[in-house]
């Protein structure tokens, strides 16, 4: 899977990008991220790429034709012949849930449009862009921590990356519950004792008690969840 991720902070998302799992993962080649500078798109020799808001108002707004022409460039480079999927992290976007991230992870090639200032002209989003998404509902300064965000969880569940599927498919959210708790050595631990079940070794209660440990954590501390999960079945 590609992702182009275009912003005016390239060297943010690289940083990020480049460690732990995710830059292991790229450079065992299970997914390709490409870090675009918006900047390097513009015309103005002072390369300029915002401008103030038509109607007045505070703070400034990122011009519409240096994304556009980095996004042509981003679409012109490689060999992929698909027009990427086009993503602009927003505040006004959909909230990004596991489920979304699912169905994303399917699509060979996103591009992610990461803004800042005040946001973005207008019109370069209704050309360009399929979908808005937001991490949250609050406000950052820029796009780019919640683009890495989305290129994280989408990127552990690429096939080469985390050791097995169960690796995310057993993880909270994924099913709709959240996951059970997790102990580690030493079996006690400033007076606080590992559950039984656990050193047990038997599998079936292992798993039955994760399970019920499971629905437990989902109803104390996201009832909105549980209801859903409960809803499905
Ligand atoms: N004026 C915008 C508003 O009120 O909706 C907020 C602009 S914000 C300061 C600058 C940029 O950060 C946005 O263009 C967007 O790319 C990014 N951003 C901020 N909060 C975000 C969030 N919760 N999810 C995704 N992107 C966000």
């Amino acid at each position: 899977m590609r992702f182009d991720i275009a912003t005016l902070f390239p060297k943010m998302c690289e940083a990020v990008l480049s460690e732990s799992i995710i830059g292991r993962a790229r450079t065992a080649g299970f997914l390709e991220v490409n870090c675009w500078n918006i900047r390097d798109y513009t015309l103005d020799k002072h390369r300029r790429v915002d401008d103030s808001p038509y109607g007045g108002g505070r703070g400034m707004v990122m011009q519409a034709d240096p994304i556009f022409r980095c996004y042509q460039a981003i679409c012109a480079d490689g060999e992929m012949a698909e027009k990427p999927h086009c993503i602009y992290l927003s505040p006004k976007g959909k909230v990004l849930t596991q489920q979304r991230a699912r169905e994303l992870v399917q699509q060979p090639r996103l591009f992610l449009l990461c803004g800042h200032y005040e946001g973005v002209d207008e019109r370069v989003l209704n050309e360009i862009i399929d979908e808005e998404i937001s991490i949250g509902d609050y406000v950052l300064t820029g796009g780019e921590l919640p683009a890495l965000v989305l290129v994280d969880t989408i990127a552990r569940m690429l096939p080469g990356v985390l050791p097995e599927k169960c690796c995310f498919e057993e993880e909270s959210h994924y099913s709709g519950l959240l996951e059970y708790p997790q102990y580690t050595r030493p079996a006690v631990w400033h007076g606080q004792e590992v559950p039984e079940v656990l050193l047990t070794g038997h599998h079936k209660n292992i798993a039955d008690w994760r399970f019920a440990q499971s629905l437990d954590m989902t109803k104390q501390h996201r009832p909105d969840l549980y209801l859903d999960y409960l809803n499905k079945k």
